[in-house]
């Protein structure tokens, strides 16, 4: 925690900030350990400071180590004002995405300080992760990995989409995880042209393909990975995307390293896509990072500018969606390395037919 807060007292001092205010729930677990989810972080040059109440007098205490805990009985903006105005300090840096219009407002009018948007900097942070988050990515990955062979056990034709998205998240509570971070997306036939196709209650059917998005929450960090599969055997057609698919998935995680930019790991699995024909189906970004979210720093898409470092965190997940068809997506989560990256979910790649 002591690196992260160094981290961010960095940042702060390249944006001239001397206080910071982050209001931002993961950002605050992050700095603090704090996982309570009414609290706010003041951080200045020599102090930090948890802001929440009473309710959270004991877990503040055991989490946010370091920090020092004010129990607050009023508003929020007079206990930010004192704080602020004993330190002396006139610029207050918030999350400039993460706090209401109205509380803005109420700070501004009760602060009596310059008030300073910032966009992402704990987020910067956050992209790259420190050896006890890869640790615990590592372990919800390898959890994502276990209920996706479970999984292959249960499904079956008949079933409907809603039964097989709990069942992946029944395996994964029973094991431990604290919850699931997004709604699966459990995709059946037609509907696998959707690529946020939420389990409904469809049911499954032979001959259909199936698109599984799934993930889980451990220890705070998030899962997500995806397969797509056979019922039945499939057609020619169905085959023949699939290996498109899964060789567009192949190129960016052996070509993915530290140093490129986040458009090139893009175009890796684009262009086999494009030579294809079927480039005009790959609407989404190759992937996005992973952590306390599980959408998060770096975005890798046509348009990222942002750069590949060792020890982000990132899906690789390119996919094809056809109106009226259906369609296909493979996701890994890969840690990124200097000379390449490792795929932290490793089930199979190959198509497989139940
Ligand atoms: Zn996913
Ligand atoms: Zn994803």
């Amino acid at each position: 925690m002591r690196r992260r807060l160094q981290g961010l007292r960095a940042l702060m001092q390249r944006e001239e900030l001397p206080a910071f205010l982050i209001t931002h729930p993961p950002n605050c677990r992050y700095l603090s350990g704090f996982t309570g989810s009414s609290g706010v972080l003041l951080v200045t040059e020599d102090s930090s400071y948890l802001i929440t109440d009473s309710r959270y007098r004991e877990q503040a205490r055991r989490e946010a180590a370091g920090f020092t805990i004010i129990l607050r009985e009023g508003a929020l903006a007079p206990e930010l004002q004192s704080l602020l105005e004993e330190k002396g300090l006139e610029r207050l840096g918030f999350e400039g995405e993460y706090l209401p219009f109205s509380s803005y407002n109420k700070f501004a009018s009760g602060c009596g300080v310059e008030l300073v948007p910032t966009g992402g900097l704990v987020e910067k942070l956050r992209a790259v992760k420190d050896e006890v988050e890869i640790g615990l990515l590592r372990r919800g990955a390898a959890l994502a990995d276990e209920a996706f062979n479970y999984i292959l056990g249960v499904i079956r034709p008949g079933l409907t989409e809603q039964q097989v998205a709990l069942e992946l998240e029944f395996y994964q509570r029973r094991k431990g995880a604290e919850g699931i971070p997004f709604p699966y997306i459990v995709a059946s036939g037609v509907r696998g042209s959707l690529p946020h196709g939420v389990a409904g209650s469809k049911v499954l059917r032979e001959g259909e393909l199936v698109t599984i998005d799934f993930g889980a929450i451990w220890k705070g960090y998030a899962t997500d990975m995806t397969r797509t599969l056979a019922l039945g055997r499939p057609s020619q057609r169905q085959r023949e995307i699939y290996r498109v698919v899964k060789e567009a998935q192949e190129r960016a995680r052996e070509g993915l390293k530290a140093g490129m930019y986040c458009s090139e790991a893009d175009a890796l699995a684009r262009h086999p896509i494009n030579e294809a024909g079927l480039g005009k189906y790959f609407g989404h970004g190759l992937g996005h990072g992973v952590g306390l979210e599980v959408h998060e720093k770096p975005v890798l898409s046509r348009r990222s500018e942002e750069i590949l470092r060792p020890g982000m965190v990132v899906t690789v997940e390119p996919g094809v969606y056809i109106p009226g068809w259906g369609g296909i997506r493979i996701e890994d989560m890969l840690l990124v390395e200097e000379d390449g990256a490792e795929s932290l979910t490793n089930s199979g790649r190959e198509l497989v037919i139940l």
